[in-house]
């Protein structure tokens, strides 16, 4: 019976922290492969070892395990006793249906008893398949490789190994609150907290009724999407045109987009409270719009309780849009919406504002109100994954 054996990334392994790591590791591996014939879970010698039942289907548990942050590597692996000779029958049979015109055998020997090291079996096993197979080593550049990993009790091999995403176990480093507005550059921001194991609570600000519900719908859909890294994502919905028409009719034109995105951070650090996030993640890179120069950002980020992490802050638009299409959400993220901070926007923002002038500006707003507002009227919608089409609650 096959088996899947996963490597996990060493960092953050150090101290403390690795049977944190571990425990969360298997519980996020446990849920990413629910109902995909996982039996139970083995902890051996720094791997983990994935027991399957009968009606385990490998090419499910393969799509997902390479949403599991944590994972360096895994593969389909088969099982002998501590015998040289079963090793080379099991090999040899397994590499049957495969062709290559070249491979190489890489052993790792976590038992040290076993009378052989790794590179003798690595030159025995090698042997048998040139024996009986056409095909070369190449030990720089082959096309297959033979993963031998000799543990205490048995060996495990493998034929074929996938690359794992890396970072951390989802659930190691606590709790964000992500602003994801529909655009293309926020998701990826979220996606790098949960590369460092953080859970991420998602937040969205629309404008219905003034504008379509079309970046609350790109919200929602990116959020589902999402959740196939940590399993439930929760997204709030925070209706922000009322707040937008207070603000269009109490302060200058010019100095909106940071009252806005002042007003935004308040409310997502209100919900960062109810939900226990320690800090806000935003897509925001440096220079790229009006709102994101050195001296907007340091006024946006005077208003906000919680550290603000902006991941994205030196990437280029370029860098972003590839890390999008990778992630899967570019293809939302370009449907075409309405923004809600263009929405009442002047054509020509301030590149620069004053603490000063906005802090004046705010003194004629009743923002403590205005924040409660978005509190009261945000609506929560939770997606999990596994699950056909995602649950909306
Ligand atoms: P994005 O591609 O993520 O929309 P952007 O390049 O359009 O970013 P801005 O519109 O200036 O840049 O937004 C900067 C950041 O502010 C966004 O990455 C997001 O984190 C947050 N943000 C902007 N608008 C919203 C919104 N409507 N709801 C929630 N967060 C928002
Ligand atoms: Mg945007």
């Amino acid at each position: 019976m096959p088996c899947v054996m996963v490597h996990y990334s060493e960092i953050g392994l150090k101290g403390k922290n690795q049977p944190l790591f571990l425990r969360r590791l298997e519980g996020n591996i446990r849920k990413a492969t629910a109902g995909a014939g996982v039996r139970w879970i083995e902890a051996r010698s720094g791997r983990l070892v994935l027991h399957l039942g009968d009606a385990a289907d490998w090419g499910v548990i393969r799509e997902r395990l390479q949403w599991v942050f944590g994972i360096a590597n895994y593969s389909l692996a088969l099982r002998v006793g501590l015998d040289l000779g079963a090793l080379k029958a099991g090999v040899l049979a397994a590499l049957k249906p495969l062709t290559f015109q070249s491979f190489k055998v890489s052993t790792r020997r976590a038992y040290k008893q076993f009378p052989m090291n790794s590179e003798e079996v690595n030159r025995e096993l090698g042997a048998a398949i040139l024996e009986d197979r056409l095909a070369r080593v190449d030990l720089e550049r082959p096309e297959l490789t033979v993963h031998v990993e000799v543990l205490p009790r048995d060996i495990y091999y493998s034929v074929q190994r996938e690359p794992g995403p890396g970072g951390l176990p989802v659930g190691v480093s606590g709790r964000v609150v992500a602003l994801l507005s529909g655009g293309i550059d926020s998701p990826v921001a979220a996606s790098r907290l949960l590369k460092r194991g953080c859970l991420v609570t998602f937040v969205h600000f629309h404008s219905v009724p003034y504008l379509d519900g079309a970046s609350r719908d790109k919200a929602a859909d990116l959020a589902r999407l999402l959740s196939r890294y940590q399993y439930e994502s929760r997204l709030f919905q925070v209706p922000f045109g009322e707040i937008q028409r207070e603000v269009v009719a109490g302060a200058p034109p010019p100095l909106r987009i940071v009252l806005y995105r002042r007003l935004m951070g308040r409310i997502a650090a209100g919900i960062a409270g109810q939900v226990q996030a320690k800090a806000l993640v935003t897509g925001e890179s440096l220079g790229q719009v009006a709102s994101q120069t050195l001296d907007n950002l340091a006024v946006i980020e005077e208003a906000m309780s919680l550290p603000i992490l902006r991941p994205l802050i030196g990437c280029d638009k370029e860098e972003i849009v590839q890390e999008a299409r990778r992630l899967g959400t570019y293809e939302i993220s370009i449907r075409p919406d309405q923004d809600c901070c263009r929405f009442f926007v002047p054509r020509h923002p301030a590149t620069f504002s004053s603490l000063e002038e906005v802090r004046a500006a705010e003194a004629n707003l009743a923002v403590a109100r205005l924040v409660q507002m978005g509190l009261d009227q945000a609506e929560a919608q939770t997606f999990t994954y596994p699950e056909a089409g995602g649950g909306e609650t």
